[in-house]
């Protein structure tokens, strides 16, 4: 068994399983764009500028493995645009990930930063490996070699990686020390989502959490549900569905249903969050034999009658084959891509407000963006401040994009893209093409 093992036998860990119905995330997220591409009347040349990556680099990674053979890896760094700023996004670490895939991850990210008013352009990365399978020793080779294979790409000024899926803030320090190693200075503001003693920002492992559940409460309020009379149904229980989950809960909502890779946990009254927390840290990482709710399958969870589902674990968890079924009246996106375009039509239809994932999982890349500010000034903020100016971010966007919904009588996730395409587009157009 790898040593490593804690890490990724905890439901923080996730595999993408075959997707549910035949999207490419890339088609996917073509869709949506196209869409506002054609209510903006954008034209042709903007339109095939925005729809191509600025940079995709492909490594090679090969590592001596604890057996002592030699092992290639492949490595991904997308960067889709750096029009708003220099790019920003997560890595992560998939056994079957695909350049298509981090190409679709990396355009979302553009979006989102624009949506929420960071100053940067969008970009994913991504390493073919399955964590679960290597020791911390590999994991660190994987990392470095993968950073210094990265060297002329990534940068505090260039492009700023984050966690994603299976990666954390151990990963974050390996990138930050031997990039620091080959500027032969401390440059810590080249990753985000560091430890904190190295410069890391106090609130940021809750960020997304935070700003999940900050949107959430902005929906209810459209809706006219008051928080401590909703009933929530949260799938996945990793960092951002647990976060989102007790901070609903010290709200006064009811949490009928939550998951993980064991499945789910129902209870018609209100799951009591406390002890589903202590559960996990006491036996391991994952809900399996929690006793404070009944059992159910993944697919039972998200069909729950509920006012707020949030899927918060992968993508393509909604799509054409179950979207009739959902009950919900609001979809909050903490997870990335979690509702394919063609369930999107379908709930749209249904009359479920969806608040999309570019704008409710933004938090993270917010509190990203103030870690980043922080390690530049080298002057760090108190909790309290990540706090607040997070909520009032996240709020603003909220805001903005609703007006922008009502005004062209889309939906909120047409009038996210809208937005973000406009702003990036009019971006562009000030700049100028350099030849
Ligand atoms: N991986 C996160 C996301 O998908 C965070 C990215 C960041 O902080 O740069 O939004």
């Amino acid at each position: 068994m790898s040593q490593n093992k804690d890490l990724y036998s905890s439901p923080y860990y996730k595999e993408p399983g075959p997707p549910l119905d035949k999207e490419s995330p890339f088609e996917s997220m073509m869709e949506r764009f196209r869409f506002a591409a054609k209510i903006l009347e954008l034209d042709e040349g903007m339109f095939q500028y925005l729809s191509n990556p600025v940079k995709s680099v492909t490594v090679s990674i090969p590592i001596i493995m604890d057996n002592g053979n030699i092992r290639v890896f492949e490595g991904y760094r997308v960067i889709h645009d750096n029009v708003l700023g220099p790019s920003k996004g997560g890595l992560r670490y998939t056994p079957n990930v695909t350049i298509e895939e981090v190409k679709a991850l990396a355009a979302w990210m553009t979006w989102k930063c624009a949506v929420v008013n960071v100053p940067f352009g969008g970009a994913k990365g991504a390493v073919r490996c399955n964590p679960k399978e290597l020791s911390l020793r590999e994991l660190e080779q994987i990392t470095r070699r993968y950073t210094a294979e990265m060297i002329e790409v990534i940068g505090p000024d260039r492009d700023i990686p984050a966690p994603d899926m299976n990666t954390n803030e151990q990963i974050m320090a390996w990138i930050m020390d031997t990039y620091s190693m080959h500027s032969r200075r401390t440059d810590n503001a080249v990753v985000t989502g560091k430890p904190i003693i190295l410069g890391g920002s106090k609130g940021r492992k809750e960020a997304t959490g935070r700003g999940v559940v900050t949107v959430t409460l902005e929906a209810l309020n459209k809706l006219g549900i008051m928080a401590n009379k909703c009933r929530v149904v949260i799938q996945g229980f990793g960092n951002v569905g647990s976060v989102t989950a007790r901070l609903l809960y010290e709200r006064g909502a009811r949490i009928v249903g939550i998951s993980d890779v064991t499945g789910g946990y129902y209870h018609p009254d209100g799951i009591d969050i406390d002890q589903a927390l202590l559960h996990v840290q006491e036996s391991g990482g994952t809900l399996y034999g929690f006793q404070g709710a009944e059992k159910i399958t993944n697919e039972e969870l998200l069909e729950l009658d509920c006012d707020v589902l949030i899927p918060a674990a992968l993508q393509d968890q909604i799509n054409k084959l179950n979207a009739r079924n959902i009950k919900a009246r609001a979809i909050i996106e903490g997870a990335n891509g979690p509702i394919t375009a063609n369930a999107d039509t379908i709930l749209d239809d249904m009359g479920i407000l969806i608040i999309p994932d570019i704008l409710a999982n933004a938090g993270g890349v917010t509190v990203s963006y103030f870690e980043w500010v922080q390690d530049r000034h080298g002057y760090f903020w108190t909790e309290d401040r990540v706090n607040r100016r997070l909520n009032r971010m996240m709020r603003d966007a909220f805001q903005l994009l609703y007006e922008v919904k009502e005004k062209h009588s889309i939906t909120l996730r047409q009038a996210a893209y809208v937005y973000a395409i406009q702003k990036v587009s009019d971006t562009l157009r000030i700049r100028g093409i350099y030849a």
